[in-house]
């Protein structure tokens, strides 16, 4: 009897796998996934071995060190690095055709890195575009990460804006957030967000929002003002981070979220901020670099189950070495007392494709290597939405996406294994092979 095979279902194989539940590496372990749902059918544990080479369409991934796809937790697809243009400069200056170009080039980048999702977190005056490079990365138009995003972000009045100093003359700048003041205000935006397609709502629950007050020379010639108060990098009395909302408002835009069944991620640099933020219930805490010690912030994000999003890979680029090493033992001492952490690097501001440095710094800060990686990929989901995002990715169990990443070297002993990503696949579709991007076809 002859027995038709089942073309929609394929096997990969693997002899080292990271297993992000259990938090362990296994051996000898084989995957069914099927192409036409993208996800993973079966999960065994090898008894017999195979034979020295596998025939299509089955994969070969033994020799790799396979790990589930990452999840960057904090990305915008629509910044490149700052090394290469201010923030001020592509939000203001850069035409938005070159930016959804670059987009394009950047989600690729990020695939090919082993990153299969993004949890985008404001195009910085682009408007709703990243809803619709979503989407045409989810039609198939582009490769890209599976991308959940907020389009705007919400501040209050003139809490985030592009600034400058020719109101009066006329200039004009594209909004970088949704402005929004009072429980009816931010409700209405919460509304205005999931109403325009976005996935989660970003909020900013302090801001530098100041800048004007003792600006900086932002243009050729401009002098600078004299005798400013001091500043420090992200911090410093000349723009100090101040509160945008208060905690009436933070809990309305999480409660009308949560209603909808949309998670919430809040921008917050001071303890204050953070700590009002937990308490509304938020899911997420971004940056959070500024000293908690003598408050009530990470106290608050344990016991409200708060996930801490501490974006080491941006702190770095604005911050003194000394700064840096406080803002490491700070997110050190979150992992040892308990709050939830997972990895994004505010990527955007440093190259789409160097996503792993947020992991490498989490390992430098002291955090285990399977906690790492624990944090980069469930806790990942979980910050998405966990069940709200409509697909499970990050773990490997028969209904999760077949999401993978194959390095050329063994993490546990090299871990700029992160860097060397041979083999990625995304919803059963291998997108790199053997080192090289594989086609759209
Ligand atoms: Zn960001």
């Amino acid at each position: 009897m002859v027995t038709k095979r089942n073309m929609d279902a394929f096997t990969i194989h693997t002899d080292l796998l990271f297993d992000p539940k259990k938090k362990v590496f296994v051996n000898n372990t084989s995957i069914v996934v099927s192409r036409k749902s993208g996800l993973i059918t079966t999960v065994y544990q090898r008894k017999d071995s195979l034979p020295k080479t596998i025939e299509d369409p089955d994969i070969d991934l033994r020799g790799l060190c396979v790990l589930p796809g990452l999840v960057d937790t904090h990305t915008h697809i629509l910044l490149h690095a700052y090394t290469e243009a201010s923030s001020t400069a592509q939000m203001r200056d850069e035409s938005l055709v070159e930016r959804i170009i670059r987009a394009t080039n950047h989600c690729r980048a990020a695939l090919l890195a082993g990153f299969t999702t993004y949890r985008d977190l404001g195009t910085e005056g682009a408007s709703d575009a990243d809803i619709h490079i979503r989407n045409a990365v989810n039609r198939g138009l582009i490769p890209g990460p599976r991308i959940y995003c907020v389009s705007e972000a919400l501040a209050s009045s003139g809490g985030y804006e592009t600034r400058h100093e020719n109101a009066i003359g006329g200039s004009q700048v594209p909004r970088i957030s949704d402005p929004c003041d009072g429980v009816v205000g931010v409700r209405a935006a919460v509304r205005r967000r999931l109403g325009a397609g976005a996935d989660l709502i970003k909020f900013y629950a302090d801001y530098r929002k100041r800048a004007l007050r003792f600006p900086e020379s932002s243009w050729p010639g401009c002098p600078e003002v004299m005798f400013p108060p001091p500043q420090e990098g992200l911090q410093g009395e000349r723009n100090p981070n101040l509160l945008l909302f208060d905690q009436e408002e933070m809990d309305a835009i999480v409660a009308e979220a949560k209603a909808a069944r949309a998670p919430v991620a809040a921008h917050a640099s001071t303890a204050e901020a953070v700590t009002m933020a937990a308490k509304a219930g938020v899911t997420t805490v971004e940056h959070g670099f500024l000293s908690m010690e003598g408050s009530e912030a990470m106290e608050t994000m344990r016991e409200k189950g708060t996930i801490f999003v501490p974006t080491l890979a941006v702190i770095e680029l604005f911050v003194t070495k000394a700064a840096m090493k406080d803002a490491m033992a700070q997110v050190k001492k979150a992992f040892d007392s308990g709050v939830k952490l997972a990895c994004g690097g505010d990527t955007g501001a440093f190259a789409h494709g160097e996503n792993a440095r947020e992991l490498e710094l989490f390992l430098e800060a002291g955090i285990p290597l399977e906690e790492v990686l624990f944090s980069a990929t469930v806790r990942g989901w979980e910050a998405c939405g966990g069940e709200w995002c409509g697909r499970k990715f990050g773990w490997i169990e028969e209904g999760v996406a077949a999401d993978f990443v194959g390095l050329g070297a063994d993490i546990r002993e090299d871990v700029g294994a992160l860097r060397k990503v041979e083999w990625v696949m995304k919803d059963a579709r291998v997108w790199k092979s053997g080192g090289h991007a594989m086609g759209m076809t």
